[in-house]
């Protein structure tokens, strides 16, 4: 669904956000047209493009990814060829190695088919920030400065309209994931977000936010990395695996969030990073398969 936040502010929100449905987005003006992610099918981004080329008009000049996960960008090579990719250079980094794109584990049920989708990498990089001019239109795109989401989260940022798309700094009345980031990186993420005070804010899944809702949404994030981080903290302390310091949480006000057993993963992370260890991606999805009951429902 396509829905025109501010003048030429295009926001692609894919119900119901849960794994691997996106949201995405777009920033238009005369003077050329930034994409802001695109989908983790073929079908899927050609199904955005289409419908945001319609609305404006317009090819995209430039797009950035707001980070390496393939919901955001492996419909990247869906883009037109002359179309300037632009990304954090850890982002660029994973998606290079993102062995995921050549085949989906069967994790998921049933196992996404991305379709006629190649792996696209960005054309910048960018460290800490960058600003794109569209005309008389400041869109800076700007990382948290650490770990968070993934290592190599942006955030685009229209100063003059006050939307912020976060990429999945936030998820919206979803589970947050940060397996692959870090969890105190993400609380921290949390309060920079919050100051850059945004009127509306396009969270990487889930519903458009704006007013009290951004607020609201921001200390949900909050109360559920302290109990991401408590959960931890007490599992080692009593020598649990994360899977059953998991299954010890009652997640009480997000039992009712969709893909709750993100908990799993994101325990995961929580356990190497106090290990100092890699994060062992296959043993962690195991874990959350075996805590969901079986494969992770999905829709694409
Ligand atoms: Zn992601």
């Amino acid at each position: 669904m396509l829905v025109e936040i501010r003048a030429g502010i295009h926001a692609w929100v894919q119900p119901d956000g849960s794994w691997w449905l996106n949201n995405a987005g777009a920033i238009t003006t005369e003077a050329g047209q930034l994409v802001v992610d695109t989908c983790a099918t073929a079908t899927r981004a050609r199904r955005f493009l289409d419908a945001l080329e319609a609305a404006t008009g317009r090819a995209p000049k430039l797009a950035v990814n707001t980070h390496q996960h393939g919901d955001h960008t492996y419909g990247n090579s869906l883009l037109p060829a002359e179309t300037v990719i632009i990304g954090q250079e850890k982002m660029r980094e994973g998606l290079r190695v993102d062995p995921i794109i050549d085949g989906c584990p069967p994790f998921w049920s049933p196992v996404p088919d991305w379709g006629d989708v190649e792996r696209r990498l960005p054309d910048v990089t960018v460290a800490e920030a960058l600003t794109v001019h569209l005309g008389e239109r400041r869109v800076e795109l700007r990382h948290p400065g650490g770990p968070a989401h993934t290592t190599g989260d942006l955030v685009a940022w229209i100063p003059d309209e006050r939307v912020l798309f976060t990429g999945d700094l936030v998820f919206a009345g979803l589970t947050p994931l940060v397996f692959m980031g870090s969890v105190t990186g993400a609380l921290a993420a949390v309060d920079w977000l919050a100051a850059f005070q945004p009127e509306v804010v396009v969270p990487g899944h889930g519903p458009i936010l704006s007013g009290d809702d951004i607020a609201r949404v921001l200390d949900e994030h909050r109360r559920y990395y302290r109990l991401v981080l408590q959960a931890g903290a007490d599992g080692i302390e009593r020598g649990l695996s994360p899977l059953d310091a998991a299954r010890g949480v009652d997640l009480d006000e997000f039992a009712g969030w969709a893909d709750a057993e993100r908990l799993v993963l994101n325990l995961h992370r929580f356990y190497a990073d106090h290990d100092g260890k890699e994060l062992e991606l296959i043993a962690a999805f195991t874990d959350a398969v075996t805590y969901n009951g079986g494969p992770l429902p999905t829709r694409v």
